[in-house]
């Protein structure tokens, strides 16, 4: 849940007071928030849109070895030479389907969320450095 601060506008994972100057932080969905600047609107966007990314790319993690399954599956139904045909290009198939998904997820996270939220690079950096130093 992203909150965020209605004084100096940072957004934090959650808590109740800004760690910046210590007003309360708002709720990004409540009422009192519709007056945030479009800007943070753009930043909240872009937060959620690279969590949709993320959970996109844990999916692909998950249909990776379902397709390398099934693949199998169709393997042991068939006559040779087939069956081992498709045996060994099970784990190819597996990681190809892995390796597509996560691809796109980045692809969509780049396009849909980063352009159309118009993002402010230097903000990010900002943010992303506090992340990491604290
Ligand atoms: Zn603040």
């Amino acid at each position: 849940m992203i909150k965020v601060c209605g004084s100096c506008h940072s957004t934090w994972a959650g808590g109740r007071f800004c760690e910046d100057c210590g007003a309360p932080l708002t709720d990004p969905f409540a009422d009192e928030a519709r007056s945030l600047p479009s800007t943070m609107w753009r930043y909240i966007r872009l937060q959620y849109g690279a969590r949709r990314g993320m959970l996109v790319r844990v999916m692909a993690i998950l249909l990776g070895p379902i397709a390398a399954g099934l693949t199998l599956r169709a393997a042991v139904a068939r006559e040779r030479p087939w069956s081992i045909v498709l045996a060994i290009a099970a784990a190819p198939i597996g990681i190809a389907t892995w390796w597509a998904i996560h691809w796109m997820a980045g692809r969509a996270v780049r396009i849909w969320v980063l352009r159309k939220g118009q993002l402010n690079k230097r903000r990010l950096a900002r943010a992303m450095a506090r992340r990491a130093l604290r």
